[in-house]
């Protein structure tokens, strides 16, 4: 049984699902970075900027940086959301 991994950091055009190119990288701030992409379908073209910031821990980092605060992995299962 082979598993399907996907390692791939291109995105998908949200609007018709072909792959994307990446044009260009900006790390904004050390938790922010936005990139810019353009969809490869010429029937498409469509060129955004997406954001990426981390939003969890998985893995503690080993090496401390006062300048950033990284959301903690929070413990148990299930959240403790309040529909109120
Ligand atoms: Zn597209």
């Amino acid at each position: 049984m082979s598993k399907r991994q996907n390692f791939s950091t291109s995105t998908l055009c949200p609007v018709c699902g072909t792959r994307c190119r990446t044009l260009e990288s900006d790390q904004v701030t050390p938790l922010y970075r936005e990139v810019h992409y353009q969809c490869r379908n010429d029937d498409c073209t469509f060129m955004f900027v997406a954001s990426i910031t981390p939003v969890r821990t998985i893995v503690p980092p080993k090496v401390e940086n006062p300048n950033v605060v990284i959301p903690r992995l929070s413990r148990g299962h299930h959240g403790t959301s309040h529909a109120t």
